[in-house]
């Protein structure tokens, strides 16, 4: 398995090689060309990742603080509790709760246990009942330079018995006919692309970067589904894929995470009390360190 995500790896890093090859060329030829000087050149994929921690954060992120580490230096994950302010979610079943408080409940005790365990640096895309469009969200991961985004959802389903949990991951072609319609949902919240600024270096480059972005993503939710215990719920065919607005416009490797339904009373149950998120909540904070800790001994 490893070593066929080297061989992956060598291909991407050839194909990376090869486009900014092409990128060189485009360049020189939009420079002879003279009309190529009025196509606003705009930033090229990944500067806003170089954004530190000093760099103003802009409206969205302005309120964004991220918890330390023991050690300095360690990669920012940011964990995203869905919905918020005026979108509620989905409803629970028992009509005591709704998918926005419990993502926040969620986001917040992942927090507490990653920071405990110091090994990574952590941050919220909102700490209170708020509203963020998706693109906010995405900026913040770019602004902040995050390594890893986990989008935090409650699932909802017109049959009251389904349940457990569902990773969802970056990728071009859904899985399933469920998860593209899952994601279009999703997506409709989010504001237009600003497809306009994207001239073809960018497209180009970005599709090279997008290619480890979804393979990382993969790995970390195969992770997940891998390292879940007995108290944690999994749907049949828990890693599914899909073109995730969220998980594309961060440009940080992410998953989206449906951690059970809250209209099947017996995920509710589980998903309203600390015992039963915690299983939910260590499972993630294993897989999150795992990831990262691979992914920086590169
Ligand atoms: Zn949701």
């Amino acid at each position: 398995m490893g070593e066929g995500r080297d061989w992956r790896r060598t291909i991407n890093w050839a194909a990376l090689g090869l486009g900014l090859a092409v990128v060189v060329l485009l360049a020189t030829q939009a420079r002879w060309a003279g009309g190529g000087a009025q196509r606003e050149p705009g930033a090229l994929f990944g500067e806003a990742r170089q954004g530190g921690l000093t760099v103003a954060l802009g409206q969205a992120a302005a309120d964004v603080k991220v918890t330390e580490a023991r050690a300095p230096g360690r990669p920012i994950v940011l964990i995203d509790p869905g919905h918020g302010g005026p979108d509620p979610g989905a409803p629970g079943v028992s009509g005591q709760v709704t998918e926005k408080q419990l993502t926040l409940t969620f986001a917040r005790e992942l927090r507490a246990l990653l920071a405990e365990r110091g090994r990574v640096r952590v941050a919220l895309t909102r700490e209170d009942d708020r509203a963020l469009s998706l693109e906010q969200r995405a900026a913040i991961a770019r602004k902040l330079g995050a390594r890893l985004l986990v989008s935090i959802h409650m699932d909802s389903a017109p049959n009251p018995l389904a349940r457990g949990a569902t990773v969802y991951s970056l990728s071009d072609v859904a899985s399933d006919a469920e998860a593209a319609r899952f994601a279009e949902a999703e997506n409709a919240q989010s504001n237009i692309f600003t497809s306009e600024r994207d001239d073809q270096v960018r497209f180009l480059l970005a599709d090279l970067a997008l290619r480890d972005q979804m393979e990382d993503s993969a790995a970390l939710a195969a992770r997940l589904v891998k390292v879940a215990g007995p108290g944690m719920l999994l749907r049949p065919e828990p890693h599914r894929f899909a073109a995730f607005h969220i998980l594309r416009r961060s440009e940080v490797p992410g998953v989206l995470f449906e951690a059970g339904y809250i209209s099947n009373a017996d995920d509710e149950a589980l998903l309203i009390t600390p015992e039963g998120r915690e299983p939910i909540v260590a499972a993630l904070a294993r897989a999150i360190e795992t990831e990262l800790s691979l992914r920086m001994a590169k």
